[in-house]
């Protein structure tokens, strides 16, 4: 018997809906139909998989708003975001399926016959996402993982089903067959972990914390099953004295409350050369300030809700302990909501600098020089992300070199293109997703010899 879990919408908190959660039995028995139909979806022709896939991502662009507003009820994000959100799951499907007829092996010389390389689905893949970017994060390990030839079971968050049950529904109607991608709801410790565990998954991607990622990296250990890890970031948005200000400060709230912080590639750290920390902060707050946090439904709001009641109590306790520089507005309840937050802290070992706040909030810090700002951006266990602002090229390409992390921009706040790599640095991850390479993650290569001289 399945239990049920209820839906709630973060910006009313009304239950919008009753999802089942499998049991371990449940999973294992799905595991089970996936691996029956890996066999054969591995032999589908190359052309006709492309053109499955090319289907999936036109029946999802063709349902974009609807996608779009289910994931403003379930997970609060702004009308404008999801959307977005829904397109780019599209564009990966898509992007992936032009892989699926240019995965190809080689052909290496060597003396006394011919040598070949196949590269072969690995068989069932699991993947488990987080609640912040359901959509996605999710379509960045299904869409090469088909492409491969494998099949998928994907679990979505427990608190944010919805999107994901309806992407796997959009993937059926135009022929996918409902074993080759199947969408697995419940709880991370039943659902989550069977997948880890069942060593008929040959591959784990996981996108989460750092906690459950070394929990689940530990136990795919056991069976030498790859993981690839999306984990935390703590990135820094260093702004040097030679920067465009007016710019720098524009997009500094947009890298780190966007989505209300819930991003790991959220800047929540933010550093300033103390030469220009006046001029900035300035505009800063004007920029801060002017967020528009409302009603994710309407096309104005760029900021919502966050996701529950727990998650604001444990940002509050961040800000609790440093003190408040300035802050913006939000709606008071029902909804979950947080104003974008400024802190300054002293202590520079005080968690809010350590740990990832996973909200709205960002703290402020100084430094003299360039050397010492990639101290400070590497001053952290995570490596996601980050920004460098700078009107000299060179020195934002040698700043960004010297930053330990996976995904930085110069003059800019943004972290995704999902034609160019995605992953972190350290403690933020291991592998890498999205790129023109990340269909090898999902293939065993076969090397075979044939010797010619018999
Ligand atoms: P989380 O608590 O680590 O959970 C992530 C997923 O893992 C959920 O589906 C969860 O299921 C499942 N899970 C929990 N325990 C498990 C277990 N023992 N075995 C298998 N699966 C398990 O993370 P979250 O709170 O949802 O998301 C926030 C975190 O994700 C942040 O740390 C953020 O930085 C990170 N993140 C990283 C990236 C990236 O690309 N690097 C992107 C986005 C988010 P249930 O929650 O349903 O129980
Ligand atoms: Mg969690």
């Amino acid at each position: 018997m399945s239990d049920v879990r209820e839906i709630i919408n973060p910006s009313t908190e009304e239950a919008i809906a009753e999802v089942k959660a499998l049991s371990a039995l449940e999973t294992e028995a799905a595991i089970t139909r996936s691996a029956a139909a890996f066999a054969s979806w591995r032999k589908v022709a190359p052309g006709t998989r492309a053109a499955l896939l090319r289907a999936f991502a036109a029946n999802v662009l063709s349902h974009n708003e609807e996608l779009a507003q289910l994931e403003v009820r379930n997970s609060g994000h702004t009308i404008g975001n999801a959307r977005w959100e829904a397109n780019n799951v599209a564009d990966v499907i898509n992007y992936y399926s032009g892989s699926v007829e240019r995965l190809s092996g080689r052909q290496i010389p060597v003396p006394g016959g011919i040598d070949i390389t196949f590269k072969e689905p690995v068989g069932v893949v699991g993947i488990i996402v987080p609640w912040n970017f359901p959509m996605p994060i999710a379509s960045w390990g299904f869409a090469p993982a088909l492409a491969a030839g494998c099949t998928v079971v994907l679990k979505p968050a427990e608190i944010t089903p919805l999107t994901a049950m309806r992407i796997a529904e959009l993937a059926h109607e135009v022929g996918i067959p409902q074993d080759v991608f199947a969408v697995l709801t419940g709880s991370g410790r039943v659902v989550g972990e069977t997948m880890v565990t069942d060593p008929r998954v040959k591959k784990i991607v996981f996108t989460g914390s750092t906690e459950v990622g070394v929990h689940i990296q530990t136990i795919a250990a056991a069976q030498v099953k790859p993981v690839t890890l999306e984990l935390g970031g703590k990135s820094a948005n260093v702004v040097l004295a030679d920067a465009d200000l007016d710019k720098a400060a524009a997009s500094a709230p947009y890298s780190v409350f966007d989505n209300a912080g819930q991003d790991c590639c959220a800047r929540s750290r933010l550093l300033v050369q103390e030469s220009v920390y006046d001029a900035f902060m300035e505009r800063f707050e004007d920029a801060v300030r002017g967020v528009r946090v409302e009603d994710p439904r309407l096309d104005s709001a760029e900021m919502g809700p966050l996701i529950s009641s727990s998650h604001r109590k444990s940002v509050e306790s961040f800000v609790d302990e440093s003190m408040v520089l300035f802050r913006g507005s939000c709606p008071t309840g029902p909804g979950y909501w947080y104003p974008p937050t400024v802190v300054e802290v002293v202590d520079p070992n005080h968690r809010i600098l350590k740990e990832e706040i996973f909200g709205p909030v960002v703290a402020v810090q100084t430094f003299r020089d360039e050397a010492q700002a990639i101290e400070m951006a590497n001053d952290s266990d995570y490596g996601l992300s980050g920004s460098i602002w700078t009107s000299n090229l060179g020195r934002g390409i040698r700043v960004a070199r010297g930053i330990e992390a996976g995904n930085l921009s110069v003059n800019s706040h943004s972290s995704v293109r999902y034609w160019t790599p995605f992953g972190g640095y350290k403690k933020s991850g291991l592998g890498r997703e999205l790129g023109p390479d990340a269909t090898d993650a999902f293939c065993e290569v076969k090397n075979v010899f044939i010797n010619t001289e018999i």
